[in-house]
């Protein structure tokens, strides 16, 4: 496990060392003061000492709670030096150094910590880049002043020039300044841009002064000049402590990924054609060139020669390393579960992954440069290019379905989870993630297939409502069950009270859409003004399965031809006690009936214990916001065992709810409550405190605690802080924490991730839980900020299914870690699933074999009981603890 490192490489000084350094030299400054002055102005060179002392004092106390102390350790000592050697310059009896110069060394010295705030590798990958453009940001700036000065002055200056304090104080604060506004440039959040920008005005009052005290140096004795560039040191110091007080949360920089801005990469050549245009323009005025422009000048294209070299290297560097991160983004796509096709704006294919193959026969070869809609079948291509390429208003990705013709002439149902990355710069494609769907056959036209006796729906040419019942009756004329029955309400498609009705090119299209996701032998109906109901072979959930797609169809976001209409569905199964069609059809009306009060876009199904559940639901719901305060919630802990070091790196904190009527009820059914309010985060704050104080308490420094994380906990925007607390609450260190998240959260809004990287600089790490039930391949975490994978309990139930079923176990357990991600697999339950997953070299697993959840109070000997289990494969004595 690898915690992010915060910052770039470490600094050779602790910000003690550097405080102590910076008071030291205010008493320097503080004595020289104090020693007798050629001129008389000794009071303002005392205020200004005192002033640094103070200054660099403070700044340094606000340093050691800032997120980055040895940053503004290094500026206070910067600034005292440079103060310091002002004064020096100014009071020291028979001094001949100019106060500019005296300054120069305190200047150079606050360059230092400003890498510091860089974003994190921006120096490490940037260095010589950085290096050359401020070299030659200072040439140019120096040359513009010579240029400007001969234009403007009508005078030429000698060589000498070049070692003029005020000249070099002039180059020095202008590429601090340069350099300065390059780093606001290149950080992009807000906490860290503005403490940037205070430290950049903090840069700016000290070249005031700079230019001041040069003024001040050149008439010795002239104290206006000496007391304003006083005030501008002073404010300097005071910006300086503002930045530091304000630099209190870890930033969200700019990502290292992230290129830097353009006019920050073009800066150092737009002052170098600014300064070979002033010097024409000065060739062209007096017809030669001075010396010390020619010197300058012949420096600046050597320099100009550097940075163009360096970059040119860094641009190799950088398209190798894509070139690398390319192949391995494919090997990821390749061992990914869903067949992976990138379209360009155009739907032509650009890039199929060799999965293809087996979904529509055709190589990726055979593919490429093809528009994506030949292969679709001609009734759904006008859905498929809308959902492709109408904008994508939401954040989420939109799945959907179309039938596509295999090389062999058959029809498959495909379906596809649309990921729009047409605006992301580097990519600049859409992403479809492709998944055959096809039980049997794909239906042409569906309800072609079958024509039951009865009257049929002029609007749409269905089997209207007589036919399902005579369908039904056929049904359960051949012996009954094996079938079930969907009824699907659409609101918005008539309205009886007002006895209007939407066109019926409306109901025609919906009922194109439902036949798409119908399967051979699924019978559509239109039952009603409103109603449509599906006859199908198969079980009760089998018709849930397609209640929901056929509700997706009609979801608010799917307009139908600009209506916004929505749908819910009830299901039911045709029993063996069925002796009439209507009462299949009344169980489902109820249930349609249900669906219809639970909201849009519900299903339900009809059953005497579904209405029990929900019963016990709703008494649920009602108890869980009082559960905490009556005591009634508790932690138990179940290790995650690291076999390679034979004992547990971790604990998984596991929810329980000890119910005074209903008994123990499981976190399975209570959690899902919960996240439907803000309850849940509540609980989660609970857990979090709990959990991190009893892990502290173990006195295990090598225990770490890992938490589940509700999604809605993590959108609330809440988590930082929550953690923060929990961390400083209960003293455990934020790298003895992990927290588990589902692979959903992770794909959300862009302040989820900076959420998360923030958390990751405290140490804490982030897993996907329940890795390998939802949507996502590996495909999709690439870049993200993972640290931990946690396969599914299903996932396992594969692996004894043969070696085809290992192998792809075995290459995903490798890719995982490839990706420099721990992966631990859930759910081992017998010596044979450990024995495989030793066999494939894997390392982490968590599982009733090795340790149940347990009370903390027996948590120690749990942890102790870990080897033991290991050799004996199996930990009988924890097995029957029923918690
Ligand atoms: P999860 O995060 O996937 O937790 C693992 C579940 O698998 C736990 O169920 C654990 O008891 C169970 N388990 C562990 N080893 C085995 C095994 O070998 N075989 C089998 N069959 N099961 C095993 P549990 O404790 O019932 O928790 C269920 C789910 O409830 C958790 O799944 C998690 O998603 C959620 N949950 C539990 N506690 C919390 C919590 O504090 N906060 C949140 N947000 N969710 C929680
Ligand atoms: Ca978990
Ligand atoms: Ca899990």
């Amino acid at each position: 496990m690898n915690p992010q490192v915060p910052d770039g490489p470490p600094l050779p000084t602790t910000p003690s060392r550097v405080a102590v350094g910076a008071v030291l030299l205010s008493l320097g400054v503080l004595v020289s003061a104090a020693l007798p002055s050629p001129a008389d102005d000794l009071g303002v060179g005392l205020l200004a000492a005192v002033a640094f002392l103070v200054g660099s004092w403070a700044t340094w106390t606000a340093a050691r709670r800032s997120s980055h102390p040895p940053v503004w350790g290094w500026y206070a000592l910067g600034l005292t030096v440079a103060g310091t050697g002002a004064t020096l310059a100014l009071h020291l009896p028979g001094s001949t150094v100019p106060m500019t110069v005296g300054a120069l060394p305190g200047m150079l010295l606050t360059l230092v910590p400003l890498q510091r705030l860089l974003p994190p590798g921006t120096w490490r990958r940037m260095r010589a880049q950085l290096v050359t453009s401020l070299l030659l940001l200072l040439v140019a700036s120096m040359l513009c002043a010579l240029a400007s000065f001969e234009l403007v002055a009508g005078r030429r200056l000698g060589l000498s020039t070049l070692f003029d304090g005020t000249l070099v104080a002039l180059g020095v604060t202008l590429s601090a300044l340069v350099s300065l506004g390059l780093l606001v440039l290149s950080t992009t959040a807000g906490k860290v841009r503005r403490v940037a920008a205070l430290a950049l005005g903090a840069q700016l009052a000290v070249a005031v002064a700079l230019v001041l005290i040069a003024f001040a140096d050149e008439a010795r004795g002239t104290s206006p000049a000496l007391v304003a560039s006083t005030v501008a040191a002073v404010a300097a110091l005071g910006l300086l402590l503002c930045a530091a007080l304000l630099d209190t949360t870890p930033g969200t920089p700019a990502s290292p990924d992230e290129a830097p801005s353009v006019v920050a990469a073009l800066l150092p050549h737009l002052a170098a054609l600014t300064a070979g245009l002033l010097l024409l323009a000065g060739v062209l005025a007096s017809g030669s060139l001075g010396a010390p422009q020619s010197v300058l000048g012949g420096l600046g294209l050597l320099l100009l020669f550097a940075h163009q070299t360096v970059s040119w290297r860094d641009g190799r560097d950088l398209t190798r390393r894509l070139q690398r991160s390319e192949s391995r983004f494919r090997a990821v796509v390749r061992a990914a579960v869903d067949q992976v096709v990138i379209l360009d704006g155009r739907l032509a294919i650009t890039w199929a992954s060799p999965g293809m193959a087996d979904l529509i026969g055709r190589t990726p070869a055979r593919l490429v440069g093809r528009d994506v809609r030949v292969a679709v079948h001609p009734d759904d291509r006008a859905a498929l290019t809308a959902a492709l390429l109408t904008p994508q208003t939401d954040a989420g990705d939109r799945t959907t379905t179309a039938r596509v013709r295999h090389d062999d002439g058959r029809w498959r149902l495909v379906q596809a989870l649309v990921r729009d990355l047409r605006q992301d710069p580097d990519i600049e494609a859409l992403v479809l993630y492709c998944r055959d769907i096809t039980r049997v056959e794909a239906p042409a036209p569906a309800q072609a297939t079958h024509q039951p006796a009865g009257g049929s729906d002029p609007e749409t040419g269905l089997p209207d409502r007589s036919a399902l019942v005579a369908g039904l009756a056929e049904v359960l004329d051949g012996g009954g069950p094996g079938h079930a029955l969907v009824q699907l309400w659409v609101t918005g498609l008539a309205d009886a009270h007002r006895g209007t009705a939407a066109p019926p090119e409306v109901a025609l299209d919906l009922a194109g859409r439902f036949s798409r996701v119908l399967r051979t032998g699924d019978r559509l109906f239109r039952v009603g003004p409103q109603e449509f109901a599906v006859l199908l072979t198969g079980a009760v959930s089998d018709a849930e399965t397609l209640a929901h797609r056929l509700v997706a169809t009609v979801g608010a976001d799917v307009p139908v031809l600009g209506l916004r209409l929505s749908a819910s569905a009830g299901t039911t199964a045709v029993t063996a006690d069925d002796l009439e069609p209507v009462q299949v059809v009344r169980r489902a009306a109820m249930a349609m009936a249900s669906a219809r009060t639970a909201g849009p876009g519900r299903v339900r199904r009809h059953s005497v214990a579904a209405l029990i559940a929900a019963n016990r639901q709703e008494a649920l719901r009602t108890d869980l916001a009082h559960a905490l305060e009556r005591d009634e919630l508790r932690l138990v802990y179940q290790p995650v065992v690291d076999l390679a070091l034979q004992r547990a790196g971790s604990v998984e904190a596991l929810m329980r709810w000890q119910h005074p009527v209903w008994g123990a009820i499981s976190p399975a059914e209570f959690i899902p409550l919960a996240e439907e309010s803000a309850m849940v985060t509540t609980l989660g704050r609970w857990v979090m405190h709990t959990a991190t104080a009893a892990v502290a308490a173990l006195h295990r420094p090598d225990l770490s605690v890992a938490v589940n994380v509700a999604a809605r906990h993590v959108r609330s925007g809440q988590l930082l802080a929550d953690v923060r607390d929990a961390l400083a609450a209960s003293g455990l260190p934020g790298d003895r924490l992990v927290l588990e998240l589902t692979e959903s959260v992770l794909l959300d809004e862009a302040h989820v991730t900076d959420d998360l990287e923030a958390l990751r600089r405290l140490g804490v790490r982030i897993a996907v839980d329940d890795f390998g039930t939802g949507w996502s391949s590996l495909a999709y975490l690439v870049g993200l900020p993972i640290d931990v994978l946690k396969m599914d309990r299903q996932f396992l139930a594969s692996v004894e299914s043969g070696p085809r079923h290992q192998a792809l176990c075995r290459s995903v357990l490798h890719l995982g870690t490839s990706l420099g991600m721990d992966v631990v697999v859930e759910g081992v339950e017998t010596p044979r699933e450990l024995q495989l997953l030793r066999d494939m070299g894997h390392r982490f697993v968590q599982g009733f074999l090795l340790a149940r959840p347990t009370e903390l109070g027996r948590l120690e000997d749990t942890l102790d009981e870990i080897p033991a289990a290991l050799h004996a494969g199996t930990a009988d004595d924890v097995r029957e603890v029923v918690l």
